[in-house]
């Protein structure tokens, strides 16, 4: 058998880490690794490599992925999935696709074709359902409160708002955890209504009793960090500073814990596949590795753990 790996969809820091696991644990199995360029359209143009242990080597701590990644729309077509699941089946490749939802799916419509493929979870946004964290998602914390600190450094004046953006388009997961770790003054979340009232509010308390300034973390989902920061310079007259962060959150060294996640986890994929499993995404839960259905993970919503966010708002006090 052999064993095809990639990464598709949005990138995050530890995937090269899990190509790396991969390709290792895959050669130490006695089978021949594959590496597939940029996602699925790789497959569908057979752009691949044989991977050796030496061509993963100084990747543990490299940002992106080595293999690229793409969000490729031909692959949501049945005649192109179909054509590349027979040239998989009829080659003897096994699949390990490291990504989000999207790709997920993509595999689980290869599974349906007979091709054995599972899951990485790699997401900046944590928002896949059956595992407590996905690769990357620690790494961009750290980007965030590294930043929140420097945001906090240049306070000097007094009595500035400081509204500090952050990816997450459905998932308010970054803003949340950074904001609690950063020690935000106000966390705003796609999964909550804003409330410019309460916000400003709390700015006035936090003014009054002699804080210097006020740190506010929003989701990009929750709305423009430029609107908000307009209705709050309009509620209370406040001088109010945006910074939009962006894609520097998608970069940089993976983390301690990325990586620790990602070998483990790579290392569990390749096991499963060679072991006879399917169709599954291998996570960490309770600091377990884990492997559950593609269908459960879909089937369900990562929530965001809310006691995080009343912790946050009595801590911000
Ligand atoms: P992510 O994996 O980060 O959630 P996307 O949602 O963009 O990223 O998905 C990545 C790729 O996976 C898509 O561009 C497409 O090639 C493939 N894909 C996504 N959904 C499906 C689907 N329902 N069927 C087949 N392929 C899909």
């Amino acid at each position: 058998m052999k064993i095809g790996v990639l990464t598709s969809g949005g990138d995050s820091p530890g995937m090269n880490t899990a190509i790396r696991s991969v390709v290792r644990q895959t050669i130490a199995a006695g089978h021949e690794a594959i590496g597939y360029y940029e996602g699925y359209q790789g497959l569908i143009d057979d752009e691949f490599s044989i991977l050796t242990s030496g061509d993963v080597g100084g990747i543990i701590d490299r940002g992106g992925t080595i293999l690229r990644t793409s969000r490729c729309k031909d692959f949501f077509k049945e005649d192109v999935r179909a054509k590349v699941a027979q040239r998989l089946i009829a080659d003897d490749v096994a699949l390990v696709v490291i990504g989000g939802d999207g790709s997920f799916r993509g595999a689980e419509a290869l599974g349906k074709l007979g091709v054995r493929a599972v899951g990485i979870p790699a997401s900046i946004d944590n928002d896949l359902y059956g595992t407590d964290f996905s690769i990357g998602f620690d790494t961009a914390l750290n980007t965030v409160i590294d930043n929140l600190s420097k945001i906090r450094d240049t306070a000097s004046a007094l009595e500035r708002v400081f509204v500090v953006e952050v990816m997450g388009r459905q998932s308010g997961a970054i803003a949340l955890y950074s904001g609690l770790a950063g020690g935000a003054d106000y966390i705003i979340l796609p999964e909550m209504t804003v409330k410019v009232d309460d916000i400003c509010a709390r700015i006035g308390a936090g003014f009054k009793r002699g804080k210097s300034h006020f740190l506010i973390v929003n989701a990009e989902g929750a709305g423009s960090a430029f609107d908000i920061g307009n209705e709050i310079k309009n509620c209370g007259g406040y001088d109010v500073k945006i910074t939009v962060l962006g894609h520097i959150q998608r970069g940089g060294a993976p983390s301690a814990q990325d990586r620790l996640a990602a070998s483990v986890i790579g290392s569990r994929a390749v096991k499963e596949l060679l072991e006879g499993t399917a169709g599954v995404m291998v996570g960490m839960s309770a600091n377990k590795v884990t492997a559950i259905p593609f269908a459960e993970t879909f089937g369900h919503k990562h929530q965001l753990d809310m006691e995080l966010y009343d912790i946050a708002g009595i801590l911000a006090i």
